[in-house]
């Protein structure tokens, strides 16, 4: 038998810890708070109106920069929710969603051999495709409870090679958003290294307490040197959809589209259609669904403290994280994971699955809060009977 040799990136990895942790569930009947998707289905208008575009417009390839009804609605929606000036035409390409869009970034945007600088814990996705491109992935630790870089950190962390940073705000899986004073920090470093900054802005919406998102184009000194990825599927709660946005300047955009048409080339039509419907939508609309998440996140929190566990602060995203120390239990985060899917019944996402392995730990869970009441509350009260075992 002649097996070919494979490349050494992809075979090294596993499957990712939100599939391994959803089968987990599905195999032992637990309460999945692991992956991050809604329990139910998201903005029924929106359905209706991808419904409709199915069976009344053309199902043949899109353009491949983008529908320009979707092209147009992304450049408004971020013209009216966050100030931005976009052109359509130029500022604006449509991925087969955000990771379609982070892949773009970084096989279009770096060489190999160039250093990518990313926050540790970061999302899972970053990693492998900085070192497919031929990157370097070079790592500044964050740490609870604020998850804040510092400057000395940067300093070491830059270097003459340095062509990329990734961020993510709101954050996932630490659930915090970027300060404004912590971009301008970075923004000194990336305008004096000439480094592209790629922000998976993806959470943008699902923010907390009338706490504002400030997003990569609106840093001085990044208007040239930002790609800020949306998705979708988070504006809408439907992440099955995979519709991505990317906004930047022109030069960025041109060059990450060559990325795009030798990826997937378009994105389904008729999920644009419906998007660029949805982009149009009152604020109101959205604020909705942010209210109720809200209330979710407050029932998980208040129901987790009260049955002995102590939770980090929730910005914004489907999370809250559970700070295992503070909560009195030794065990690492994989352990209680995996304990606590197999013993308690319930899945939870380690944030050691977002750092690198064999590195320091990171003894946190993370779970997913846009789910129904009854899950919730069924939930908590598995995790608080079990409070003793796992500890
Ligand atoms: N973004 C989702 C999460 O953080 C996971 C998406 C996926 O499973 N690839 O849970």
């Amino acid at each position: 038998m002649t097996l070919p040799p494979l490349n050494p990136v992809y075979a090294g990895l596993g499957t990712t810890i939100f599939t391994t942790m959803s089968a987990l569930a599905a195999e032992t009947g637990a309460i999945n708070l692991g992956q991050g998707f809604p329990e139910t289905d998201g903005f029924p208008e929106v359905r209706e109106a991808a419904a409709r575009a199915l069976t009344d417009s053309s199902n043949q390839y899109a353009p491949m920069k983008g529908q320009g009804a979707l092209l147009e609605a992304v450049a408004g929606f971020y013209g009216r929710t966050q100030g931005l000036s976009l052109d359509p035409a130029k500022n604006v390409l449509i991925t087969s969603g955000a990771t379609e869009a982070l892949a773009a970034a970084v096989f279009s945007l770096i060489s190999p051999g160039d250093e990518v600088i990313v926050f540790e814990p970061h999302y899972d996705a970053y990693a492998p495709l900085i070192e497919r491109a031929g990157g370097v992935v070079v790592r500044v630790r964050l740490n609870p409870p604020d998850w804040r870089f510092t400057e000395a950190q940067l300093t070491k962390a830059f270097s003459p090679r340095t062509r990329m940073v990734m961020v993510t705000t709101p954050n996932n899986p630490t659930t915090r958003l970027i300060p404004p004073e912590d971009w301008a920090l970075l923004a000194r470093f990336c305008v004096a290294h000439r480094a592209c900054v790629v922000s998976d802005e993806v959470w943008e919406q699902v923010v907390f307490d009338g706490t504002t998102h400030h997003g990569v184009l609106n840093v001085p000194g990044l208007e040239t040197l930002g790609v800020k990825i949306g998705s979708a599927g988070k504006l809408f709660a439907l992440t099955g959809w995979k519709v991505g946005f990317v906004c930047a300047h022109e030069r960025l955009i041109n060059q990450m589209a060559k990325a795009h048409q030798f990826l997937t080339f378009a994105t389904p039509p008729m999920l644009q259609s419906a998007v660029a419907f949805g982009l149009g939508l009152p604020d109101g609309r959205f604020a909705e669904e942010v209210a109720a998440l809200q209330r979710s996140r407050d029932r998980l929190r208040a129901g987790l403290e009260a049955g002995g566990f102590r939770t980090l602060p929730s910005e914004g995203t489907y999370f809250l994280n559970i700070d295992l120390p503070g909560s009195g239990v030794a065990l690492d985060g994989q352990a209680f994971a995996l304990r606590g899917v197999k013993e308690a019944g319930v899945a939870t996402i380690p944030l050691d699955a977002f750092c690198a392995p064999g590195g320091e730990g990171l003894p946190v869970v993370r779970l997913c809060f846009a789910k129904s009441d009854a899950t919730l509350d069924r939930g908590i009260e598995r995790l608080s009977a079990a409070r003793q075992l796992l500890s």
